[in-house]
């Protein structure tokens, strides 16, 4: 049996080139060696308000992203978290077997609890929701970006403290950042990650944004007072736009120097957004196809709940007879 993998993105907003370079890219590159399920996480998207209509659109559009960007539905499985209840299961499960303590300490509660106004109770247990995801699936291997290391970190510790209790039952899920890629930086501000939740129409480079949208975004993109490439010692902006364009064309470190050390940065930015744009191109593509084939998405859904279903039941079920819960049958 193949080992498993899981990972997931919010449809909190519009996909963009870090979730692509950090997560989606990777997931093609290894789908074909694991189980692999993906998946929409949509109960992770409203631990801070998404507006229903919004919502709803936005899950059908990841799912088509996913498609358009390369995942094969013959080999892995798309899935929406809220089609199966088995999430939200094992998420209270592991919920009690987690200190508080732990969740108040992750930056990312620290830093999205700052933005509310009421802070959401689902803020802080998002992590243990993530927890459950990847070991409903037992997945030996998350493949995400850099900024989800400290929640795979609590998800192991989760997972121990867990098989401690009540006798082996997780495997323990290892993380899989990409050695190009794991964090891209947002464009206005290099000093912050790109994130879809975070607003300003010149910080992300959406994977729909038209040429001309992407053109004058990285034209515009913060750099710094320097008149060329330092390629040794380059500032956070410059530095972003070079992973940029290195994840996206796979050239490696000698020729990447050749080629930018002391180059302007009018032309070292034409440059990344010639190579983003061909980059998405085809992305675009295969995504209006997608999308203008009716059923095809809701299908692809389907299939994808339906294939990992068992998987989820045995676990869920596993854990309740570890814990003492009812299960029909003893
Ligand atoms: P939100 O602002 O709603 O949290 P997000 O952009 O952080 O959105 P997520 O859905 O939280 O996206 O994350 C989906 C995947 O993309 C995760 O694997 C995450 O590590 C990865 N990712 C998110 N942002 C970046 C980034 N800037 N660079 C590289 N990877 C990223
Ligand atoms: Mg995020």
């Amino acid at each position: 049996m193949k080992a498993r993998i899981f990972s997931g993105v919010q449809p909190s907003g519009n996909l963009h080139i870090g979730n692509y370079l950090g997560a989606l890219k990777n997931w093609v590159e290894i789908q074909g060696g694991y189980e692999s399920i993906f998946g929409i996480v949509d109960l992770h998207a409203i631990t801070v308000h998404q507006d229903p209509a919004e919502l709803r659109a936005k899950i059908r559009e990841t799912a088509a992203l996913f498609l358009a960007v390369g995942i094969d539905p013959k080999l892995s499985s798309i899935v929406v978290q809220s089609s199966l209840p088995e999430h939200t299961e094992l998420a209270w499960m592991l919920t009690c077997v987690t200190p508080v303590g732990w969740l108040e300490r992750m930056t990312q509660y620290k830093a999205k609890a700052q933005e509310q106004e009421t802070i959401g109770d689902g803020l802080l247990q998002y992590p243990v929701l993530m927890a459950a995801d990847i070991m409903l699936y037992q997945a030996a291997i998350v493949p995400v970006g850099e900024d989800q290391k400290q929640h795979l970190e609590l998800a192991r510790d989760i997972a121990q403290r867990f098989n401690s209790m009540y006798g082996e039952t997780f495997t323990m899920p290892a993380t899989h950042l990409p050695l190009v890629g794991a964090r891209i930086m947002g464009l206005d501000d290099p000093e912050k990650k790109m994130s879809k939740s975070t607003a300003g129409s010149g910080h992300a480079v959406s994977l729909l944004d038209a040429p001309e949208v992407i053109r004058k975004k990285i034209m515009r993109s913060t750099t710094d007072s320097n008149p060329g490439v330092d390629f040794e010692n380059p500032g956070a902006g410059v530095r972003n736009l070079l992973t940029i364009f290195q994840a996206f064309t796979e050239w490696p470190d000698d020729r990447m120097r050749q080629h930018f050390s002391g180059m302007r940065y009018g032309d070292l930015k034409k440059q990344v957004a010639e190579a983003v744009v061909a980059a998405l191109e085809p992305v675009q593509q295969r995504y209006r196809e997608i999308t203008s084939e009716p059923g095809y998405i809701a299908g692809v859904l389907e299939d994808g709940a339906r294939k990992v279903s068992p998987f989820a039941k045995d676990t869920v079920n596993i854990v309740k007879r570890a814990m003492g819960l009812f299960t029909a049958g003893g």
